[in-house]
């Protein structure tokens, strides 16, 4: 359990009052993010949230949430417990990301982005087609579906 992850899903991290930000920056045209729309906060413990760290070079930490960076490698502190979700989990992620759906959509994986070590969006496609983006994280050695948005 050493692996960062994005709160990108609303599940995790609720709460955290730059959640929609962390999660909305990556959706943004670049010109936007450039406007300093969904822009990082200035620090979460400034307003009693928490950090979440990912491996900025390898010897520094950096908030997905925040601007602050520090040294070591916080990202490898264990996930805490309740974060992790319920269930046995999956092998792979296009197999979590499709637990979700019913039967009778007939879901398929399209493909999977991979965004970390250990977060990937699994593009799955229905019958009819109604394209989304399911986001899934390891914990382990096992996939969980995290969430998911409209392509
Ligand atoms: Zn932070």
């Amino acid at each position: 359990m050493n692996d960062a992850w994005i709160a990108a899903d609303g599940r995790l991290d609720r709460g955290h009052p730059y959640r929609w930000r962390t999660w909305l920056r990556p959706r943004l045209p670049k010109w936007l993010v450039e406007l300093g729309v969904a822009r990082k906060g200035r620090d979460c413990e400034a307003v009693n949230a928490w950090h979440r760290w990912y491996n900025r070079d390898d010897a520094n930490s950096a908030c997905y949430h925040c601007q602050i960076v520090e040294p070591g490698r916080h990202w490898e502190v264990p996930v805490d417990t309740e974060l992790v979700p319920s269930g046995a989990g999956f092998v792979t992620p296009g197999e979590a990301a499709l637990e979700s759906f019913p039967k009778a959509a007939h879901a398929r994986v399209l493909w999977v982005e991979s965004v970390e070590d250990a977060f990937v969006l699994v593009h799955v496609d229905t019958d009819p087609s109604h394209p989304m983006r399911v986001f899934c994280r390891r914990f382990g050695d096992r996939w969980y579906e995290m969430g998911d948005s409209v392509e």
